[in-house]
């Protein structure tokens, strides 16, 4: 028997896999794809504005932060942060000020932790900085980069085009082509031999996000060895390096942990059982070898948004949850939906499941609907995270509040 099924391979349905059999329960992950890191830039945003901590305290309920509460957020990113410095990708920053850290597009991001690579940028002293970009990798431009940076900081930032030793390639490179480059020792010999000369005068250089992968932190050191200068990363357009990182390190985690994955498989329907109505029983799952129920003591959702399937808006106008076809908070008239500005919060990615504060979904009186069914991350609503940059915040401590009551 599962103590804990997990729907969801995202950076909330890893995290809360990992604790939950860190903590010694039977774990089962079920996911049909993966989730949003390699989207996103590999950051913690807990709260934007100068200082996380402060903002945290002043969001109201049902807010999923009033929810769980400040003590919940710092003890879930504790376990976070211990994991990826135990796994040699420690990260940097704190809950007292954000960490302002440049775009590809030259704009700002403002993050509670991030990688140490993106950490070790330094825009109060822009004078002898450079970003350097790589001829053909067409997924970071540096002079874009580098003006609109110089634009917003009031000082002018060299831009620098820098060759990529062989192979040559057939096609256009990604990111994570590079890091696979960069993980080569010889193949970073001869991109130092390369670069020296154009970087005579320079003291802080910021690279695109492809310093390695599973070897990030050896090879982001080993550059800065070779070219005698500090070198700092910015995430680049998808695939984005640091969140395929931080992927990777909870996949790992999970795996050493004792979690079993069923991949490829979406989670359509809820295992019931006679005389336990107020329960659910597990879920069933579209396997490869047809529908597969999984019995499991506790179910937690952490199926993201509209966006990666947690919702579904059906053809007949209709938003469903797609798991087990739980009510979600929306406005059912579509054309709100969409703002027609980019820039705005867009409203359906406020949709979701109302929570209580152990993360289990509510029915329309505000009753828990199932005692042993559970909500995180992206799935749930209340919150305006793009526009907070509560993202991952949010993610792992709603996450971390889930598992604590599921296995309680
Ligand atoms: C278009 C887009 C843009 C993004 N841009 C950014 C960005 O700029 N910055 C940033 O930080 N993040 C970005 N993200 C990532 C996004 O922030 C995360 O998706 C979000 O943090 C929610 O994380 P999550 O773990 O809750 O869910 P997700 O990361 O969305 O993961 C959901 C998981 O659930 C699985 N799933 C869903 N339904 C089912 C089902 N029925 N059965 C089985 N499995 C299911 C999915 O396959 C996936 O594994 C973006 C994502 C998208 C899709």
């Amino acid at each position: 028997m599962i103590d804990l099924l997990v729907v969801g391979a995202g950076l909330t349905g890893l995290y809360a896999a990992w604790l939950a059999a860190q903590k010694g329960a039977r774990t089962l992950l079920i996911a049909y794809g993966r989730g949003g890191l390699e989207l996103s830039p590999g950051t913690l945003g807990v709260a934007a504005g100068t200082s996380p901590r402060e903002q945290l305290a002043a969001f109201k309920r049902p807010h999923p932060y009033a929810l769980i509460g400040p003590r919940t957020v710092d003890q879930a990113l504790d376990a976070l942060l211990t994991l990826l410095a135990a796994e040699g990708h420690p990260y940097a920053g704190s809950l007292d000020v954000n960490l302002l850290l440049p775009t590809a597009a030259g704009a700002t991001i403002e993050a509670a932790y991030a990688p140490a690579a993106l950490a070790g940028v330094d825009l109060g002293n822009p004078r002898q900085m450079a970003i350097g970009g790589f001829l053909g990798f067409r997924d970071f431009d540096s002079t874009l980069a580098a003006r609109r940076l110089s634009a917003r900081l009031g000082e002018s930032i060299t831009a620098i085009d820098l060759p990529l030793p062989p192979p040559t390639s057939q096609r256009d490179r990604y990111a994570t082509d590079l890091a696979r480059l960069f993980e080569d020792a010889s193949w970073r010999e001869a991109a130092a031999r390369a670069w020296r000369s154009a970087l005579v005068g320079v003291s802080h250089l910021g690279l695109p996000a492809t310093l390695g992968f599973q070897h990030h932190q050896q090879v982001w050191q080993d550059m800065q060895d070779r070219l005698g200068l500090s070198i700092f990363e910015i995430p680049t357009l998808p695939p984005s390096m640091p969140g395929l990182r931080l992927e990777w390190v909870l996949r790992h985690a999970c795996q050493d942990a004792g979690v079993d994955f069923v991949e490829g498989s979406r989670a359509v329907g809820r295992v019931t059982k006679p005389h336990a109505r107020a329960r659910v029983a597990g879920a069933v799952a579209l396997t490869a070898g047809g529908p597969r129920a999984f019995d499991a003591d506790a179910v937690l959702l952490a199926t993201g948004d509209l966006l990666h399937g947690g919702l579904v808006a059906r053809q007949d106008g209709l938003l469903q949850e797609s798991v087990f076809d739980l009510p979600v908070v929306h406005n059912p008239d579509r054309s709100t939906w969409v703002s027609p500005r980019a820039s705005d919060t867009q409203p359906y990615a406020t949709f979701g499941l109302r929570v209580d504060a152990s993360m289990r979904p509510l029915d329309a009186h505000g009753q828990p609907l199932y005692s042993n069914l559970f909500a995180a991350g992206g799935l749930i609503a209340g919150a305006r995270r793009a526009e907070e940059g509560s993202r991952q915040g949010i993610g792992i401590s709603t996450a971390y509040s889930a598992v604590e009551a599921a296995l309680a």
